[in-house]
C-alpha cells in the first residue's frame, strides 16, 4: 500500500506523455531489480515502472513487457534471434573499436558478455551524443536482428547490433567498477544480455505478470478517480484475473491491447482461450508404483489412459462456416478444405509444416457439426501394414520442416486424449468425464489417422496392473492416470498437476521418471571415440536462480552414429568458457574439455540419485553438506534428444530434489557416485 500511494517518481523529466518510453528508464528499473533478490521489492520496482508507462505512454506497454521477459513475441510467432556468442563478441568489438582477441580476453576474465560490453564502452571516447534509445526502437532493432535471413545474414545481424550498441550509453566516465554495481543501468549491458537470452535479473515472468496486474489496477482505479488508491481486494482480483487469462491465452500480443481497451476488470470477457493462440499444456507428476497412484486418488474416481510415445500436439481449428474468428495470425494457420487449422508443439511452436499430412486428413475425422475446437493429443508413428503404433525413434526420422505430403514415409496417427475448446466455447473448466464425452461426440475415429486414447475406468489394483501390461504390449510407455470427476479434474494449462499422474513401466522400481537435461560441456573421446566427444556434462535448470546446475557426466547409451551427429550439432555451439549462469564444481579435475551454449535437451534415464560434491543440482535447496554437495545421477543413460524442449524447460532442480527425497533409501547404502563411466 505504501508503494501504491507513492506517486511514481519521475527520474526521467524529459519523458513527456506520449513520448516513446526511454530505454534508459527501463534499464534503470532493471538495475534496481538486479541489486536485490527480494521478490516483493523486485515486484514493486517493476509495477512502479509499468505504472509510469501506463500514465505516459501506454502504447509502449507491449514492447516494454516483452523486453522485461526477454522475449520478442509470442512463441507461436516462431521469432528467434539466431545468434551465438561469437557474433555478439564480434559486434561488441566492431562497435567499440576493440579487437576480437581483447574482447575474448575480457570475456575470459569477466565471464559476462554484458559486462564486457560495459567495459568496452567505458574505454570508448564519445565523439558525439547519439539519439537516445527507446524501448520501441530497441524492440524493433532486436526484431530486425531476428528476422534477418539469407545471404550474408550473419554480418547484417552484426551490423544491426552494432547500430544499437553505438546508440547505447555505457559508463563513459573513466573506470567502471563492475563488481560493485554489476555494471549499473548500462543500456549496452542489457542489450547484450537480451541477445544472449538471459537478462539475469532474477526477474521471473510470474513476477512481471503480478507487477503488470498491479500497475493496471492502479491505472484503472486512478483513471476513474485520481484521488483513489486501489484496495487490497481489487489488487488481488486484478492479479487473479490476469493469471487466469494468461493461462488460457498466453500471448501478450493478445492480452495487452485488450487490457488497454477494456481495463483489467473486464479482461475475462474479451480475452479467452481461443483457436489460434496455443496454450501451455497440462503436465503430469511421476509416480513409481500403482499403490502410490491409489494413495493419491483415495476416495476419488480416476481413469487410466495409455501413455503414447510420440510428440505432444495441440490442434486448433475453425471451420469456414463458423461465426468464430481464428485468433492467431492467419498466416501461421493452414487453409484446409474445411477451414483454418494449425498444430502446435508442447512449446507452442508451429508444427503445421511438419505435419501437413495430419492437416490434409483433418476433414475426414472432424464431424460436420464440429465448427471449432482445440484438441490435446499425441502424434504417434504408425505402421500401416501391421496397423499398430511404432516406437518414438521412427517418428524422429521424419523431417521437421517443409514436409511435402507426397514424401512422407513415416505415417502418423493422432491419439486424442483431451478437448479444451469446442464450438465457440472453452471447456477446460468441465470435468474430465464431461470433456471426454464431448471429445467422443465431436470426432470420428479413422484407422491410422485419428483415434481416441485407449482408456479404462477400473479402480482396482489388478485392473490397473493388467491395463499397464496391455499398454506395454501396444508399444506405449506406460499409463497416464487422471482425476475423472469434480472440479479438480478440470484442465489446468501449464501446470504439472497432481491430478494427472504418469506411470512408466521401466521406472516402477527406479526413481519414477526419466530426466530431461541440458548439455553444458563435453570431454574429447578416447580410443574408438577419438574423432567425437566421448562423454558429456549435463545439468538441470534452477528456475529460481535461473542457473544451470550440473547433475552428471554421461557416456552411455550412444551409438557411434549418434555420437557423430551430436558432435556436429554441438561443435557449432562451443563457447570459450562456461557461462556465468552455470553452476558446477570448481575443481580442476572436474572441468570438461569444451563448454557449450545452453541449447540441447536430452532425455536421460538413471538407476537412482545420490549426493556428490562434484555436481550442483539442488545444492542450494537445503540438502546435506551446506550447499557443497549437489544431487547426481548414478549410471545415467542417454535415451534421446528432446527437440520439443528448450533449455529452460529442462527438468528443474526442484524436481530433482523432489525425486531424490522420494527415493526410499537415500545415499547411505549406495556409496559414492559412479557416473564417470567413460
Ligand atoms: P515425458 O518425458 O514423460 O513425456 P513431459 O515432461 O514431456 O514428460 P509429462 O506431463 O511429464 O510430460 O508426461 C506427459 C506426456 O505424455 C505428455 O506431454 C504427452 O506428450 C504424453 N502423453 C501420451 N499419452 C498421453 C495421455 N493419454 N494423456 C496425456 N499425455 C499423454
Amino acid at each position: 500500500q505504501t508503494t501504491l500511494k507513492a506517486k511514481a517518481k519521475d527520474p526521467y523529466p524529459d519523458w513527456k506523455a506520449g513520448d516513446p518510453v526511454p530505454y534508459a528508464a527501463l534499464c534503470t528499473t532493471f538495475s534496481l531489480v538486479e541489486m536485490t533478490s527480494k521478490r516483493l521489492i523486485i515486484q514493486s520496482h517493476c509495477s512502479l515502472f509499468l505504472r509510469q508507462v501506463l500514465r505516459l505512454t501506454p502504447d509502449d506497454l507491449l514492447p516494454t513487457v516483452l523486453l522485461m521477459i526477454n522475449r520478442l513475441a509470442a512463441d507461436y510467432a516462431g521469432i528467434e534471434l539466431g545468434i551465438g556468442e561469437s557474433l555478439i563478441m564480434k559486434a561488441i568489438g566492431e562497435s567499440t573499436g576493440r579487437s576480437l582477441q581483447i574482447i575474448k580476453q575480457d570475456q575470459k576474465e569477466i565471464g559476462d558478455l554484458g559486462l564486457v560490453a560495459v567495459k568496452s564502452r567505458a574505454n570508448q571516447p564519445t565523439m558525439f551524443k547519439p539519439k537516445p534509445l527507446t524501448v520501441r526502437g530497441v524492440h524493433k532493432g532486436l526484431m530486425d536482428v531476428a528476422t534477418t535471413s539469407g545471404n550474408g545474414a550473419q554480418q547484417r545481424k552484426v551490423d544491426l547490433i552494432k547500430k544499437m550498441l553505438s546508440a547505447a550509453d555505457g559508463h563513459t566516465s573513466g573506470k567502471v567498477d563492475i563488481t560493485k554495481d554489476k555494471g549499473g543501468p548500462s543500456e549496452a549491458k542489457f542489450i547484450i544480455r537480451f541477445l544472449e537470452g538471459k537478462l539475469r535479473l532474477g526477474l521471473a515472468e510470474r513476477t512481471v505478470i503480478v507487477s503488470l496486474a498491479q500497475a493496471m489496477v492502479c491505472h484503472d482505479v486512478e483513471s476513474k478517480d485520481a484521488s483513489k488508491v486501489p484496495s487490497t481486494e481489487q489488487l488481488a482480483e486484478g492479479e487473479s484475473i490476469l493469471k487466469a487469462v494468461y493461462s488460457e491465452a498466453p500471448s501478450y500480443d493478445v492480452i495487452i491491447p485488450a487490457m488497454l481497451k477494456y481495463g483489467i476488470f473486464e479482461l475475462k470477457d474479451h480475452c479467452k482461450l481461443q483457436p489460434g493462440v496455443p496454450l501451455k499444456p497440462m503436465l503430469a507428476k511421476p509416480t513409481k508404483a500403482i499403490t502410490e497412484v491409489l494413495d493419491r486418488f483415495e476416495n476419488q474416481t480416476f481413469t487410466c489412459e495409455y501413455k503414447y510415445d510420440g510428440e505432444r500436439a495441440q490442434i486448433h481449428y475453425v471451420s469456414k462456416d463458423s461465426k468464430l474468428q481464428y485468433a492467431g495470425p492467419a498466416s501461421a494457420a493452414k487453409k484446409t478444405e474445411a477451414g483454418l487449422a494449425a498444430i502446435f508443439s508442447r512449446n507452442s511452436e508451429d508444427l503445421s509444416k511438419k505435419y501437413p499430412d495430419i492437416l490434409a486428413k483433418l476433414p475426414t475425422w472432424v464431424k460436420s457439426d464440429t465448427k471449432s475446437f482445440v484438441l490435446d493429443c499425441e502424434t504417434v508413428a504408425w505402421d500401416m501394414v501391421e496397423k499398430k503404433v511404432l516406437p518414438f525413434q521412427q517418428l524422429m526420422t521424419r523431417k521437421k520442416k517443409d514436409v511435402k505430403i507426397e514424401d512422407v514415409k513415416i505415417k502418423v496417427c493422432v491419439f486424442a486424449f483431451d478437448l479444451l475448446f469446442l464450438n465457440g466455447e472453452a471447456v477446460v473448466g468441465k470435468s474430465l468425464r464431461e470433456r471426454r464425452e464431448l471429445l467422443h461426440e465431436a470426432f470420428t475415429p479413422v484407422e491410422g489417422e485419428f483415434a481416441f486414447a485407449t482408456s479404462m475406468n477400473g479402480q482396482e489394483i489388478d485392473e490397473i496392473q493388467h491395463f499397464l501390461d496391455e499398454s506395454m504390449k501396444a508399444s506405449c510407455e506406460g499409463l497416464m492416470v487422471k482425476m475423472l470427476d469434480g472440479s479438480e479434474s478440470g484442465y489446468e494449462p501449464s501446470k504439472r498437476s497432481r491430478n494427472w499422474l504418469k506411470i512408466k513401466k521401466d521406472y516402477l522400481s527406479g526413481i519414477g521418471d526419466s530426466l530431461d537435461l541440458v548439455v553444458l560441456g563435453a570431454y574429447h573421446g578416447k580410443g574408438k571415440r577419438t574423432s567425437v566427444y566421448g562423454a558429456f556434462l549435463l545439468a538441470c535448470y534452477n528456475t529460481t536462480t535461473e542457473t544451470y546446475e550440473t547433475v552428471c557426466n554421461i557416456g552411455t547409451g550412444f551409438s557411434e552414429a549418434v555420437l557423430e551427429e551430436l558432435h556436429t550439432a554441438l561443435s557449432a555451439i562451443v563457447i570459450d568458457r562456461q557461462k556465468p549462469f552455470y553452476s558446477h564444481s570448481s575443481g580442476n579435475a572436474h572441468q570438461p574439455d569444451v563448454w557449450f551454449e545452453p541449447k540441447y535437451v536430452w532425455e536421460v534415464k538413471t538407476a537412482d540419485l545420490t549426493l556428490s560434491p562434484r555436481y550442483k543440482a539442488g545444492a542450494k535447496d537445503g540438502l546435506e553438506g551446506n550447499g557443497e554437495k549437489g544431487i547426481s545421477l548414478r549410471f545415467p543413460r542417454f535415451i534421446r534428444v528432446r527437440d520439443d524442449k528448450k533449455a529452460d524447460m529442462a527438468t528443474s532442480s526442484r524436481q530433482v530434489v523432489e525425486m531424490y527425497r522420494k527415493q526410499e533409501s537415500v545415499t547411505k547404502s549406495k556409496g559414492p557416485a559412479v557416473d564417470d563411466d567413460f
